[in-house]
């Protein structure tokens, strides 16, 4: 570790490896600093995609979307709570976004549908592989190619200066050290493994577990506060309805299988909700089972579109049966119901209308045998809330004045979700505002 860059990165997930790629692009000498041992956060671990509209993946694939559909969808996700300026930012963006990440060698040219979009607006790699691994292995070649420093197991604890920051403090193994920059980007992710914050914010919270990585404390939150950030939000956080909790690992199964064609039933075998709702009305018709979780449905074909199944399937997070009979009965479900509940949703399908729950997207029959199960209940999955910023992602006062030389991107930041995040834009989030930090940080250069 030098005494100082142009621009310190604190975290290796999507929005670091992000920023510090464009910042090196734009000529600037940026440094990663990651806490932990490896390299990729949380983002390592998303399943769904990066959504993007007006797409040149989506032309290709004959889907018509729009920005401003895309806009009111995130808006309505989020109870209209989102931030008006941060999603205005982001919808506009989110195209580039896909096209600045072709040319790094990143491609994400498959397309799905996660809970609570209209149209296939979710951006994912063709590989077996996937996005968050994808997108993390991806970036890390550019950090190679661009030798741009990164250090793992290097902690930063607090952020040097009061309206104008001038480095970092940071601990690693042979002990603290003081980096010196003109310009910090604050990339450390959410707080979902912190229990005294989400103790603090959400106490009912309490009784979950949680899918993040163990170094998601809300480290940036914190230190950003420390030198007089705002911060919004920090009570809304992202419950998740389908994780596989039965074993010490906790899984996350992505939205994915539901949008290739899953359905949920209870222990009785009958359905109980639109799949395809926002996670937080998924949650919510979870939670009202009474604590026996429900089991996610699906036959061969769907295994098939759905790739990270195999996965799942590789850890034994999945069950399986030549028909629906011997599925249900290693399942624990009630198998007379499950194969009418199995019926009536391949009537719906063929009719093109669910008219039990209303489901619109993700239709698809299951007939083709072996059929699987995957047990699953909600966890702590992502926190909507954190720094205040601008669409520059310039790290805001309480008064609303920025921070000199302090920027944000990703999970880090709040607002841009409002209430609930629909699944596949934190993946964009990361990335369109990564790159938008770094350009903001080479006309801060060029300012001074
Ligand atoms: P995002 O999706 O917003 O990019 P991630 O969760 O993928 O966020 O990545 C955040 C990264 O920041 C994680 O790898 C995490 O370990 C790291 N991190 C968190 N706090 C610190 C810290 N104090 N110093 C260095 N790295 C940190």
């Amino acid at each position: 570790l030098k005494d100082m860059y142009d621009v310190i990165v604190i975290g290796s997930g999507g929005a670091g490896l992000t920023s510090a790629i464009q910042a090196s692009e734009l000529g600037l000498k940026p440094v990663i600093l990651e806490k932990m041992s490896t390299v990729g956060g949380d983002t390592k671990r998303a399943s769904s995609g990066m959504n993007a509209a007006e797409t040149f993946v989506q032309t290709e694939h004959g889907i018509e979307d729009s920005v401003g559909k895309f806009y009111y969808e995130t808006l309505r996700g989020g109870h209209g709570q989102n931030d008006p300026e941060l999603l205005k930012y982001f919808t506009e963006h989110s195209s580039r976004a896909i096209e600045w990440l072709y040319k790094e060698g990143v491609q994400l040219d498959d397309l799905t549908i996660t809970g609570g979009m209209s149209v296939p607006r979710t951006h994912r790699p063709h590989t077996t592989e996937p996005i968050g691994a994808y997108l993390v292995n991806g970036l890390l070649e550019q950090v190679r190619a661009k030798q741009i420093p990164l250090f793992c197991g290097a902690k930063v604890t607090a952020i040097n200066g009061q309206d104008k920051v001038s480095g970092v403090q940071v601990q690693t193994a042979n002990g603290n050290q003081a980096i010196q920059s003109k310009a910090v980007i604050i990339a450390t992710g959410g707080f979902g493994a912190n229990k005294a914050l989400l103790a603090q914010y959400r106490p009912d919270l309490s009784k979950y577990k949680t899918t993040n990585q163990p170094g998601n404390t809300g480290d940036g939150i914190l230190m950003a506060e420390d030198i007089g950030a705002q911060v919004v939000d920090m009570d809304q956080i992202q419950v998740h309805p389908t994780v596989q909790q039965d074993t010490d690992h906790v899984y996350l199964i992505g939205e994915t299988v539901r949008g290739e064609g899953a359905i949920l039933v209870d222990q009785d075998g009958k359905r109980f909700v639109n799949e395809m709702e926002t996670r937080d009305k998924v949650t919510n018709a979870i939670n009202k089972l009474g604590g026996t979780g429900a089991y996610l449905i699906f036959d061969q074909s769907v295994r098939d579109r759905a790739k990270a199944i195999d996965f799942y399937n590789s850890v034994g997070l999945v069950k399986s049966g030549s028909d629906l009979g011997e599925l249900a009965e290693k399942s624990g479900i009630d198998g007379e119901m499950l194969n009418q509940a199995v019926d009536k949703w391949n009537r719906s399908v063929s009719d093109r209308l669910d008219m039990a729950f209303g489901r619109k997207t993700g239709l698809h029959v299951l007939d083709k045998p072996p059929y699987y199960s995957i047990h699953i209940s909600p966890a702590v999955h992502y926190t909507m809330g954190g720094v205040k910023t601008n669409d520059q992602t310039q790290v805001l006062k309480s008064g609303g004045e920025p921070i000199q030389g302090l920027y944000a991107a990703g999970e880090v930041v709040g607002g841009l979700h409002g209430s609930n995040r629909i699944g596949g834009n934190s993946i964009a989030e990361t990335v369109i505002f990564g790159l938008r930090a770094a350009q903001q940080v080479r006309d801060y250069f060029f300012d001074m």
